[in-house]
């Protein structure tokens, strides 16, 4: 149910809109981790910039727009769409976005005006999920998301920041709650990272699996690029590096907080958890071998991890239904 999704085509991947339908004209409160609002795309400054080596479905409305003779820009934007299959951005030269300038800014921006990017460029790397309310978040496929949620410790803290029209496939198993539980367990001051994991896994009767059966379904995913897939087979569940711990413990926050609150009852809940949970482990198993230390190199780490397995449906089935 999440708006933004992609699937894999060849060795690019599509973004798409859209899943959720809404109701227009019937709203519902939306909600976001305090530090959403700390969110700013740095556009020119960006050094993985998601204008590259992704094709842009272009949703009807926005389409619309552009068919308009008075619009700036128009006919050029009209002329870089292909309408094979759904209407998209065909790319350039090194998969670039064919608006996408030499310094890096965008020209549909620059031209026509922000009121006329399409629904995912204005919404990446935001992401939605719908149940008693609705909630918004950053998703850390954006490296500059990536900082922000691995820096921020009041993850657990989330605010009104208006109103979104109602989803017609909203949830209403009450997996906020159960998320609340699990942010209470991390909160314990009085317990470290790996007691704090052990009541998680206790708690949700999580069972251990073997890391050759992870190792496997690793093996079998499809990737962006093959040499991630060399990167993630270094997982192991005894590779956890030291002093990490706050950045693991808001990484697995932000996967909980992605992945389990759409959750439709108690064990599809247990399921996702358990998938969040390979993917902290998959995370301090990259942190651990590639021996990152710093901000940043976690930020890259946990962005490749979220591009090959939170952008890929194909993905995230494979490992939380495995
Ligand atoms: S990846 Fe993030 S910071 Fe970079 S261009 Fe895209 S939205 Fe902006």
């Amino acid at each position: 149910m999440q708006v933004l999704f992609c699937f894999g085509i060849e060795k690019r991947r599509i973004m798409y809109y859209n899943i959720q339908k809404v109701s227009k004209g019937v709203f519902m409160k939306l909600y976001a981790p305090r530090y959403y609002k700390k969110f700013k795309c740095i556009a020119d400054k960006c050094d993985h910039s998601c204008c590259i080596g992704w094709e842009i479905d272009i949703d009807e409305d926005t389409l619309e727009k552009y068919k308009a003779p008075e619009v700036p820009y128009a006919s050029e934007i009209l002329n870089s769409i292909s309408f094979e299959g759904a209407p998209h951005f065909k790319l350039c030269e090194g998969d670039r976005c064919p608006h996408l300038n030499e310094n890096g800014l965008c020209k549909i921006i620059l031209r026509a005006g922000e009121g006329y990017l399409c629904g995912i460029c204005r919404e990446h790397p935001r992401f939605y999920n719908y149940t008693d309310v609705a909630e918004v978040g950053l998703g850390m496929s954006c490296r500059e998301a990536a900082r922000l949620i691995l820096s921020s410790p009041d993850y657990d803290v989330t605010e009104e920041i208006g109103q979104t029209p109602y989803g017609e496939e909203t949830c209403f198993f009450d997996g906020r709650s159960e998320r609340e539980k699990i942010y209470k367990i991390l909160g314990d001051k009085s317990a470290d990272y790996s007691a704090k994991l052990q009541t998680l896994y206790s708690s949700f009767k999580i069972d251990a699996v073997d890391d050759a059966v992870w190792r496997g379904i690793i093996n079998s995913l499809e990737y962006l690029e093959e040499k991630h897939k060399e990167l993630f087979l270094n997982y192991s569940s005894q590779s956890r590096p030291q002093g990490m711990d706050e950045y693991l413990e808001r990484a697995l926050a932000y996967f909980i907080y992605r992945h389990c609150t759409e959750a439709y009852d108690e064990e599809e809940f247990r399921l996702r958890l358990n998938f969040c949970l390979f993917c902290e482990r998959l995370l301090a198993s990259l942190i651990y071998s590639q021996k990152a230390g710093t901000l940043q190199e976690i930020a890259v780490l946990a962005s490749i991890i979220s591009e090959e397995i939170e952008y890929s449906e194909d993905n995230t089935q494979a490992l939380t239904w495995r």
